[in-house]
């Protein structure tokens, strides 16, 4: 803004960044011509300055009368932000839209203009991101649509945009790519790659909304669901292992090396421990207590690619190096959160079935 008001000086958009050589304050030539359009404002010809009139109308549709061009250029600018976080569907700018709205409310003929009016974000940061938004969501609608569960290395190389490591110490980027990113594990990758891969997709939605305090070694989350139980013993592999113990009328096994080679147990279980207490029934049935312990860490599945012999492209694409560089960005974003689990399983009256 105020290399904008010297002369001389190279003047910059506020919104795109590029540079312009003409008489406004604000706005390159195109993209004051999109605001016209982004904002539904009418445009005559006859308007003879239309940065002025584009800043006249903002001010009538607020109720705001006689605002000095500081007040009036501030408006604009909170007014514009404000524009493009309404047009994204992220709850994570919801704080972000009240300190705007908060803004556009003081600013008045009475109050006199200083600069915490201005929208805390330059504009251009608000632009970028809702560019960013919307290549995105087009990225996601496209494939969501054609109904596609295998995202190649070309369509996951798209979704770059949003795993941005440069951006974590910028708030508003962080945000709103915190978001975005969120959005993508869930539905490219739980909804989509590890569709049939039911543990897997159990333990990634855990990444996901744990608070991170089973990150520490010690600090072990325990899960108990029977939809896991259900998950696991409908799993050829998992049963015949379990079963493959029950030798003797009463078992107690502590810290068993688990390995898989089941492409969703391989991934989501891949150094996994095992302590089994068994004891036969009356009824030859089993009263079963089973514990897997593990830590789960999606940068980590990267080096199981040497236990499989899959050519599954699903399977390819989990190992490809683009899906983990983002695992790895969404980890040092805290979206992802690796953690220590305990899956505890007892079963009172558990019968082998061959
Ligand atoms: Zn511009």
């Amino acid at each position: 803004m105020e290399k904008n008001k010297q002369n001389n000086k190279e003047k910059r958009c506020i919104i795109c960044n590029k540079p312009y050589n003409y008489q406004y304050d604000l706005f390159g030539r195109n993209c004051l011509m999109k605001l016209y359009t982004q904002l539904d404002i009418p445009n005559f010809r006859l308007i003879s300055n239309k940065e002025k009139h584009l800043c006249n109308v903002i001010a009538h549709r607020n109720f705001k009368f006689f605002l000095s061009k500081d007040k009036k250029y501030a408006l604009t600018k909170n007014y514009i932000a404000l524009d493009y976080l309404k047009r994204m569907d992220l709850k994570s700018v919801d704080d972000i839209k009240l300190k705007l709205t908060e803004n556009i409310k003081n600013i008045s003929v009475f109050k006199r203009y200083t600069k915490s009016m201005l929208p805390i974000y330059p504009l251009n940061d608000f632009y970028k991101i809702y560019n960013d938004y919307i290549d995105f969501k087009n990225l996601l609608n496209e494939n969501i649509k054609s109904n596609n569960k295998d995202f190649d290395e070309t369509i996951l190389k798209g979704f770059s945009i949003i795993f941005d490591a440069n951006k974590i110490s910028m708030p508003l980027y962080y945000t709103t790519f915190y978001e975005m990113q969120y959005m993508f594990w869930e539905i490219v990758v739980i909804g989509g790659l590890l569709a049939n891969m039911k543990l897997s997709a159990y333990l990634m939605q855990i990444s996901l909304t744990n608070s991170g305090e089973y990150e520490k070694e010690g600090n072990v989350l325990t899960i108990e669901d029977e939809k896991i139980t259900k998950i696991l013993f409908e799993n050829d592999e998992f049963k015949e292992k379990i079963n493959s113990l029950l030798t003797d009328t009463d078992i107690n096994i502590e810290n068993k090396l688990m390995r898989f080679s089941e492409k969703d147990l391989l991934l989501s279980l891949h150094d996994a421990t095992l302590n089994l207490r068994a004891n036969k029934k009356e009824n030859d049935n089993w009263h079963i207590d089973i514990e897997i312990l593990d830590k789960y860490d999606f940068t980590d599945i990267k080096n199981l690619k040497d236990y499989v012999t899959s050519t599954d492209s699903i399977i390819m694409s989990l190992f490809s190096s683009t899906l983990n560089n983002f695992a790895a960005i969404s980890s040092s974003y805290n979206v992802i959160k690796p953690f220590n689990f305990v899956i505890k399983i007892t079963n009172d009256d558990y019968k082998i079935e061959n």
